[in-house]
């Protein structure tokens, strides 16, 4: 079977042609700067370099005709036929309370993703644009939505509700909902494989640091409580989030600055975090760079960043009454060994071992603790777009 992964943003739309015989991408690419002007289509057939495709791309359904017609292109397409794909899988982010797990996409589910709007007013729209434009352009061909917060819906109560008046969740859904869903998941399981035992039998902290950045705690294979909240400012400190801080910070910066609402969204989603700290940038590679060079307030933002993870790897083992393994994923995770030697430095206590040779990997996945750690330390690279073919294969079947 051969599913289309689709990853819609306002102005931009990832694909992958996955065969899942075999569980093979064929073919990848993106579309950027739908809408705008200097818009392209960048392709990639299987190994062969990216190929890039300037055209006008006014919409998300032009976007989606594009892509087609490049997989079924005699030179840069690997389908001979638009009706080798037999399903499209689409990340979609915000799904309320409404899905616990991936759904076909029906008009009731489109409904239920539109009342979803309010909770995610910059995410949701495209994600909904991209099904809408599928639908059109592959008429008759289903339909999956995987979303990020699914995963998240098994946390009880106790984790998920804020110290708030009980009526904001039961009149406005505020609660805390929870990102990266998919890739937690997804790398949960794998850590399992790795280990060679039932995910049911395992407690794994999951660590997904990029961009943006998330800690989960899964018990048996059900998430239990992850760092993002209600939004995805929540939690640890991220390349321009500022994370947890204390909301009596808002109205005083507001009126020290003379911010209003949407300057003091830009203020803590855009202009804090690990760039707001160091002054630097958003991005770790920067960052480290500039610390080896002695730049100081790089430095603090890499302690503080290893610091809010270690804090919620320290309450997460306490939340799952112990730990079995604890999961590096996502750009940072995956490839800067720095940042994972300093946030499991000094958890010996807990049984947390590593092997600093070991540890000196970028984006493969390795087994890093010291023999005979009672806890494991784990490098996963994630893959969100094959978790989306599988659940879209599971649900068309
Ligand atoms: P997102 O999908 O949220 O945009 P990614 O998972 O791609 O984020 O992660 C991006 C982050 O990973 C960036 O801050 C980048 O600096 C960091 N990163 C990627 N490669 C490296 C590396 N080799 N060393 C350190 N950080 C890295």
């Amino acid at each position: 079977m051969k599913i289309l992964v689709v990853n819609c943003g306002s102005s931009s739309l990832k694909y992958q042609l996955v065969d899942m015989n075999g569980e093979q991408v064929l073919a990848k690419g993106l579309v950027e700067r739908i809408g705008l002007d200097g818009s392209l289509l960048v392709h990639e057939k299987g190994d062969e370099d990216k190929v890039k495709l300037p055209n006008e791309i006014p919409n998300h359904k032009i976007a989606i005709g594009l892509v087609i017609d490049t997989l079924v292109d005699p030179n840069l397409g690997v389908l001979s036929d638009i009706k080798e794909i037999e399903a499209v899988g689409h990340r979609v982010v915000h799904a309320g309370e409404e899905f616990a797990g991936s759904v076909l996409i029906t008009d009731a589910v489109m409904n239920a993703l539109n009342k979803c709007i309010e909770l995610a007013p910059l995410h949701n729209p495209p994600n909904i644009m991209g099904i809408e434009a599928c639908a059109e352009v592959l008429p008759g061909v289903k339909q999956v939505g995987v979303f990020d917060t699914a995963f998240h819906q098994t946390m009880p109560k106790k984790s998920f509700l804020y110290g708030l008046p009980y009526e904001a969740y039961e009149n406005h859904s505020v609660r805390r909902y929870g990102f990266h869903g998919t890739s937690h998941k997804y790398v949960a399981q794998e850590a399992a494989k790795m280990l060679g035992k039932d995910i049911a039998d395992l407690k794994i902290i999951t660590c997904h640091l990029g961009n943006g950045a998330s800690v989960a705690a899964i018990d048996g294979g059900i998430s239990v409580d992850t760092s993002m909240g209600f939004t995805p400012l929540e939690g640890l400190v991220m390349g321009t989030r500022c994370g947890d801080i204390d909301p009596a910070i808002i109205p005083f910066i507001m009126n020290k600055e003379g911010l209003d609402i949407n300057g003091v969204n830009d203020y803590l989603n855009k202009k804090s975090g690990v760039l707001g700290i160091s002054g630097v940038s958003s991005d770790f590679r920067d960052i480290e760079n500039a610390a080896g060079q002695g730049n100081e307030r790089a430095q603090l933002a890499l302690d503080i960043f290893a610091q809010r993870v270690k804090k919620y790897i320290g309450a997460y083992a306490a939340v799952l009454g112990g730990v079995d393994a604890v999961v590096f994923t996502a750009g940072l995770g995956e490839n800067s060994p720095e940042t994972r030697e300093t946030v499991l430095a000094d958890f010996e206590f807990l049984g947390i071992e590593i092997d600093t040779a070991k540890n000196k990997v970028r984006g493969k996945a390795t087994n890093f603790s010291k023999d005979g750690s009672k806890v494991q330390a784990l490098v996963i690279p994630t893959n969100e777009e094959l978790m989306i073919a599988r659940d879209t294969q599971s649900i068309v079947k």
